[in-house]
């Protein structure tokens, strides 16, 4: 078996109208193995970094039981950058800058102990180095897959490409009208599971997620939140949720996948609690389940009169 994550590492400079940080961590993968680590360990992270890297990171990632052999350390590379600006409606994010950097010359090399693990959680990278992931993998038995609008405008083939290869894709609602050209999104849904994957996953942000299957639409509300402090890598802890539970309960059921659903809930509702992965490095999984209980008393209802 196996849970493996591939992804970005990044430094994050991040502004909301509550505050700002330079150089905090951030990066797909980093996001996704911490949300996913409280599930089951150890996760097998495969990315790349500069020797910038601060240490404490990497401690930080090892104490979450993350498996760091797949960590390249480019010596005198600098580590990819990113800086978002949030409005004073959090939904609305301006990208200030994507510095590759070491993810430019990035080839994912797979360890050969991780080329057998069942599950795959291809976080938000290049469509190019997703596939060339998937190339090296031996029998894999379930691919996650996260992109973003920066992607599908600029290697939108090769994402579709992909597509084929992939069992579940998530993605946010102008994503998949991007991805799509269509603007309805149940529309929208139907031409994306043509692409490939069997199930697809829309986020709506405040308004919760879908779950597209065949046959299937479930619809989960999200966590009613007071205070949101940083929204960034939300997507990614609702992927890393979503996997982690559907790796430590090894059921790909439809019914399984919704609580999986209600799971990256509940990992993207604490995510947004604090900034950069601050609210993801202390929890504990009875606190993940409290707030999943939390989450079906939010939609449940007498049906009798
Ligand atoms: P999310 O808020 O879930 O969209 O994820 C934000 C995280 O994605 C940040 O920590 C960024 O470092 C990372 N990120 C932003 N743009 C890219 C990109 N083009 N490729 C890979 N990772 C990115």
């Amino acid at each position: 078996m196996g849970l493996l994550v591939v992804g970005s590492l990044a430094l994050d400079s991040v502004e909301t109208p509550f505050d700002k940080v330079d150089d905090a961590l951030g990066g797909s993968a980093t996001y996704i193995s911490l949300a996913a680590s409280y599930f089951s360990g150890p996760i097998q992270l495969v990315g790349v970094v500069g020797s910038d890297y601060p240490q404490e990171y990497i401690d930080l990632l090892s104490k979450h039981n993350v498996d760091l052999e797949g960590l390249q350390i480019i010596e005198g590379g600098k580590t990819f950058r990113w800086g978002g600006k949030y409005h004073y409606d959090l939904n609305i994010r301006d990208t200030l800058f994507t510095d590759l950097n070491v993810f430019e010359n990035f080839d994912p090399v797979i360890p050969d102990k991780y080329k057998k693990s069942k599950y795959l959680c291809l976080g938000n990278i290049a469509p190019t180095l997703q596939q060339r992931v998937l190339d090296q993998m031996d029998n894999t038995q379930f691919v996650v897959c996260d992109t973003m609008n920066f992607w599908i405008e600029g290697m939108k083939d090769e994402l579709v490409e992909l597509l084929k290869s992939v069992n579940v894709l998530i993605i946010n609602d102008s994503e998949a009208r991007l991805l799509s050209n269509e603007p309805n999104l149940i529309k929208a849904a139907k031409l994306i599971r043509e692409m490939g994957p069997e199930f697809l996953i829309i986020k709506k942000g405040e308004h919760g997620a879908m779950l597209f299957a065949e046959d299937t639409i479930f619809s989960a509300p999200a966590y009613p939140m007071e205070v949101i402090y940083d929204p960034t890598g939300a997507g990614d802890s609702f992927a890393g949720g979503f996997i982690g539970y559907l790796y430590k309960t090894r059921d790909l059921s439809t019914e399984n996948m919704k609580r999986a659903v209600i799971y990256g809930s509940a990992m993207a509702s604490f995510c947004v609690e604090k900034f950069s992965t601050k609210a993801l490095e202390d929890l504990s999984y009875l606190r993940i389940q409290d707030r999943f209980r939390e989450f079906i008393n939010l939609s449940r209802f007498d049906e009798t009169k």
